[in-house]
């Protein structure tokens, strides 16, 4: 039997009955590498910044395209251990910028066989069970989120954004089909900015963008703008902020959308998860009401990238998506009963996404996920605690789903966006950066469930500590801001845009 190792060596396969004897001995290397690499780097991202982490990867990588290769140990050993030491890595509990998940280890697995086996989602001679998971698991999905509807559908996605881009489609087709030249597109100016990308993919006239005051979108401002407007309109509201995971008043918004007859795309990428848990799961009451509904499960869902889905209230509302290739749902054969996987998606060539995905709800159930989502809810509440009672940190708001924001007390924007990159460069601490309320602020996104509460002491000590640092290293002279960073805590509503 050829062995995966030597350059010279006939090249091992990872399907069929001898692929995972081919794969075993590879996976013990990328398991090392994937070891090895974490301990080198110590923390939750490689300390050094942009430019020695890429000196120090070109080293490593170096030659990309050998004349001749190296042989699958050397290379999976050297790039996987380089790649490793040099990520950002969310499982590091002081890793909290942004909507990025530390992904389940069985998700991770089940993502392999995906890779192993390859089935490609676009026709069922290259996924026949694979499609049958794909219908089981959407339908099983679209039931969470239209509970109470007799054929709801959900389509898998790359997430968020092409889960918008969808919704707004599907939007723009119905217009069209009762005679209308475009849709308007309603959101507030806390809508994800790949809504406005959508528009402008789509062709459709810039989205009317609403003030939210506090960082949510009001009905009445939602009313308002829909009393102005003629022919079709789609509201889109957020079920969690990608800033501060704030969720829209969705039966209000939902209430004053069927007024003026118009639709509404709740785009629930970080929120939607919130349905698994009995405690949480009235956040999101008015989902129902939604045209389209978007959920992200690389998010709060603990999968590998991508994971995303697209539910509807009903079927027939996917059809706009129709399309045909001869070569891969031919009439006849969709006549004799095989599957049209073509419709499900604007991708031809498609990852079994699903796998993971079903993997994951079957391992854990609807209790599991829910203990998933109630602990790092918990952790958030806790964080926001620590903070109040800090004295050198203020909070910006009570968090909604896992979303923390706060800042060092009388730092200016300057010192804080200083502050944040310090702590990144300096590989200790990975937190992101938002507007909010007229000023910058610190943004923790918690959705490590193995987190412990002790570890927030010591994350807010340092933030406190390398603001300090910050300040007193900050040179005297050139500073664009005259004044020595005394803002009042919680006060300049007016500096913006830093
Ligand atoms: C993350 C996010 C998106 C984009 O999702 P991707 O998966 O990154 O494409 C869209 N909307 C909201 C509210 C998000 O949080």
């Amino acid at each position: 039997m050829p062995t995966p190792n030597d350059p010279g060596d006939p090249p091992a396969l990872a399907g069929g009955a001898v692929g995972p004897s081919q794969l075993r001995p590879l996976i013990d290397t990328v398991l090392g590498a994937l070891a090895q690499g974490a301990t080198a780097r110590g923390g939750p991202i490689p300390a050094g910044g942009p430019r020695s982490v890429a000196d120090r990867l070109r080293a490593q990588a170096a030659p990309v395209l050998p004349a001749n290769g190296t042989g699958a140990q050397d290379a999976l050993r050297t790039l996987v251990r380089a790649v490793t030491e040099g990520s950002a890595d969310p499982a590091e509990p002081y890793c909290a910028a942004h909507l990025h998940c530390p992904p389940l280890a069985l998700a991770v697995a089940a993502d392999l066989a995906a890779s192993a086996l390859n089935p490609s989602m676009d026709s069922w001679d290259q996924a026949p069970a694979a499609t049958a998971l794909e219908v089981e698991t959407t339908a099983a999905f679209a039931a969470l989120v239209y509970p109470d509807l007799p054929q709801p559908d959900c389509l898998v996605t790359t997430g968020g954004s092409e889960s918008n881009q969808l919704g707004l489609l599907l939007a723009r087709e119905r217009a069209r089909a009762c005679g209308a030249p475009a849709v308007h597109i309603v959101c507030g100016d806390n809508a994800h900015h790949s809504v406005h990308r959508a528009a402008w993919l789509l062709g459709l006239p810039e989205p009317h963008t609403l003030p939210t005051h506090d960082g949510t979108l009001h009905p009445a401002t939602v009313d308002r703008a829909l009393a102005e407007l003629h022919g079709p309109a789609l509201v889109v509201a957020t079920a969690g902020t990608t800033d501060t995971g704030a969720i829209d008043p969705l039966p209000g918004i939902a209430e004053v959308t069927t007024a003026h007859d118009a639709e509404l795309h709740i785009d629930a990428s970080y929120g939607g998860s919130l349905l698994f848990s009995r405690h949480h799961r009235d956040l999101l009451n008015g989902l129902q009401s939604a045209t389209s509904v978007g959920i992200d499960l690389h998010k709060l869902g603990w999968q590998p990238i991508a994971a995303g889905l697209l539910a509807v209230p009903d079927t027939t509302a996917l059809r706009p998506l129709a399309t045909n290739a001869d070569y891969l749902n031919a009439h006849d054969d969709v006549e004799a009963g095989f599957p049209d996987l073509l419709g499900r998606s604007l991708r031809t060539t498609r990852r079994p996404d699903i796998l993971k995905i079903a993997v994951t709800l079957r391992a854990l159930g609807r209790d599991g996920m829910a203990q998933l989502v109630e602990n790092v809810c918990q952790q958030a509440q806790r964080l926001a605690d620590l903070i109040e009672a800090h004295p050198d940190l203020t909070l910006y708001a009570r968090p909604t789903i896992t979303t923390v924001l706060f800042r060092p007390s009388g730092a200016t924007d300057t010192e804080l966006a200083a502050t944040r990159r310090a702590l990144v460069t300096s590989g200790t601490a990975v937190l992101g950066r938002t507007h909010a309320a007229g000023r910058l602020w610190l943004k923790a996104t918690l959705l490590n469930p193995t987190t412990e509460p002790t570890d927030f002491t010591a994350l807010l000590d340092l933030v406190a500590r390398t603001a300090r640092d910050t300040r007193t290293s900050r040179p005297p002279s050139n500073s664009q801001q005259p004044s020595t960073g005394q803002d009042p805590p919680g006060g300049n509503a007016s500096r913006t845009g830093q």
